[in-house]
């Protein structure tokens, strides 16, 4: 049983459709699937009905990221996405991407590249927009050969053409996960690591703590295992899969234990009945 609970599908950044992403993930032998679009659970519908084709489970995520500085990432699992609380939320949210974006591509026309967000037409209407588009386009105007490097250059925070994302505080992304009856995680925690945010983080109703992620050295796990036991928290793991030419390609590859899904599903009958 192979398990891989962090990927994003063409709904927010990455470059599969989301009947693409499972057939890959089948082909991999992965068993069970979350889908964690960034502010948009549009791609659920559609990666459910395919992975039931294939007998599969797909567990329906989400990723919020919040406007704390240091890549505070909140996922959510087995979310009703339904919960017109939360789709009003995300809407929101996809606004205030949308009015970032312009921000950035104001700063890129100010130095002469010219990218309008009405090239970014044809895109799913309940798709979230990010910084990776962007790059995408830089790439294919030949301004840069790949998403890292338009990050390196231009997109990264301190960068050129960067602009602050003004999302949720932490809390508000908590709450609105557990409104729809979701179990909220912290992401790739190894990004940000202090203890004092974490403790922060388990105060507001924090659930769970992404422990197996590409970047996390054995130290980091350790710490996030041994973090998880003492605070009651359960341990997840994904490889936050972006698709082929995002340069986030290790899909299946990070291991995470099987027993996980069961474990997420349980606190979330423990929260919810
Ligand atoms: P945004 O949601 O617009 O703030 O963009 C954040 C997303 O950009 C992350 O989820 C990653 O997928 C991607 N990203 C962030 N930093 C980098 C980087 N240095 N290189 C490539 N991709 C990045
Ligand atoms: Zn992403
Ligand atoms: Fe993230
Ligand atoms: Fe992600």
């Amino acid at each position: 049983m192979k398990v891989d609970l962090h990927t994003h599908s063409n709904y927010s950044d990455g470059t599969l459709d989301p009947e693409e992403l499972i057939q890959k993930a089948h082909d991999l032998g992965i068993s069970h699937l979350a889908l964690c679009d960034h502010d948009s659970t549009g791609g659920l519908e559609t990666a459910r009905a395919k992975a039931t084709g294939l007998n599969m489970t797909l567990i329906s995520g989400i990723e919020i990221n919040t406007s704390e500085t240091s890549s505070v990432h909140i996922l959510g699992y087995f979310i009703d996405e339904k919960s017109e609380d939360l789709q009003k939320t995300l809407r929101d949210h996809r606004e205030i991407r949308a009015k970032r974006s312009e921000m950035i591509l104001e700063r890129l026309r100010q130095m002469g590249i010219k990218i309008h967000l009405s090239d970014f037409g044809g895109r799913k209407e309940t798709a979230s927009i990010g910084r990776p588009h962007i790059a995408d386009k830089l790439k294919e105007k030949g301004v840069v050969f790949s998403r890292q490097e338009a990050f390196e250059k231009y997109l990264a925070k301190g960068k050129s053409a960067y602009a602050f994302y003004e999302g949720p505080t932490p809390q508000r992304a908590i709450e609105i996960i557990l409104q729809a009856k979701g179990v909220p995680v912290v992401a790739h925690p190894g990004f940000f690591v202090s203890k004092e945010m974490m403790d922060n983080l388990v105060k507001l109703g924090l659930q769970g703590i992404e422990t197996y992620y590409p970047t996390h050295r054995p130290d980091q796990i350790k710490w996030f295992l041994d973090l998880a036991k003492s605070r009651d928290l359960v341990v997840t793991g994904g490889s936050d899969y972006h698709g082929p030419g995002s340069g986030h390609e290790l899909l299946g590859q990070v291991p995470v234990p099987a027993e996980v899904v069961d474990r997420i599903w349980e606190r979330k009958q423990k929260l919810f009945g």
